[in-house]
């Protein structure tokens, strides 16, 4: 093997294409094009002959939507088998190979960074993370993030990707709907903005809480979202679904979501809509007034200085 170094390679005998195609080409699973990876990614994985959005992990997220690096926030807690669920598999086995897979304790990133100049802060749900799943650790993790945003005064955003409540935490899940939605309340009675991002998909007690109480929602290009799913829905009501139920445009229509944005604009839109949003709320509430149960948005407090109410 070392002799290789002393001697020039000669040029491989394989034509270049069949070459290039197991490692530099990707079929988009919508129009069956192949895409050279570099231009995929050029084009934040979305496809650029047909639009389709492919599924991106949160770290190549936080990459496109900040200036810089993110803050990283998450990552010390660690969820426990508090009911010892046992499946087809352990629940503790389940979690050992979702965090091999991921590198990460739970399926979420959060944290803090700039867009386009703003600080915000960030948490981003990880699909490849058992579906993206809400247990404990995820709920956790983001009401400490919506926290720590409204305690430095900075707007929230959230890119959701689930398939809901997490099974194996059963009840422990669903009160992970509260506790988000207690925690980006916190947000609003700062007057701070929280935009989400819905991704495909979102979808159970994610979609039922956090996901969609935002100030702004935008869903991605051909995303699932909803509840419960078709199925279920059809058997229920005994009728058959209109066509593209559940997708993103469908919901624009529908008046459940605010605007559907292909990922390449989502960085400059975000940028527009908290440059809006902060002008027109005004810079954050003082912390008492929201104790009153005063007014949600305090559209016209006066502002407080800088760092004022900085946590540390
Ligand atoms: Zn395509």
């Amino acid at each position: 093997m070392a002799l290789d170094r002393f001697f020039p390679r000669r040029k491989p005998q394989v034509n270049r294409a069949e070459q290039d195609t197991p490692d530099l080409w990707a079929k988009c699973p919508k129009c069956k094009a192949n895409i050279y990876l570099r231009e995929l990614e050029q084009q934040l994985y979305v496809c650029p002959k047909c639009g389709f959005h492919n599924r991106v992990n949160p770290q190549k997220r936080a990459d496109v939507l900040l200036d810089g690096p993110l803050e990283v926030w998450s990552g010390h807690i660690w969820p426990v088998d508090a009911l010892e669920f046992h499946d087809t598999e352990t629940y503790p086995d389940r979690l050992k190979r979702a965090q091999q897979k991921t590198g990460r304790p739970d399926a979420i990133l959060t944290g803090r960074g700039e867009l386009d100049g703003l600080p915000v802060a960030l948490a981003i749900m990880d699909f490849e993370f058992s579906g993206g799943s809400m247990g404990s650790v995820v709920g956790e993790e983001i009401a400490r993030a919506a926290e720590r945003a409204a305690a430095e005064g900075i707007p929230f955003v959230l890119v959701a990707a689930s398939g809901g409540a997490r099974m194996q935490e059963s009840a422990l899940s669903l009160m992970q709907m509260a506790k988000t939605t207690i925690a980006l309340e916190g947000l609003a009675r700062r007057g701070l903005p929280y935009i989400s991002i819905l991704s495909d998909p979102t979808t159970g007690g994610v979609t039922a809480s956090l996901a969609t109480i935002a100030d702004v929602i935008i869903a991605e290009p051909g995303a699932l979202i909803g509840f419960a799913g078709p199925r279920v829905i059809q058997q229920t009501i005994r009728q058959n679904l209109p066509e593209g139920f559940q997708r993103a445009e469908f919901l624009l229509t529908h008046g459940m979501v605010d605007m559907v944005t292909d990922r390449r604009e989502q960085r400059a839109e975000l940028s527009k809509l908290l440059r809006l949003l902060q002008a027109r709320i005004g810079p954050k509430v003082p912390a008492k007034s929201s104790e009153a149960g005063a007014s949600e948005a305090g559209a016209s407090q006066p502002a407080p200085q800088e760092g004022e109410h900085h946590h540390v």
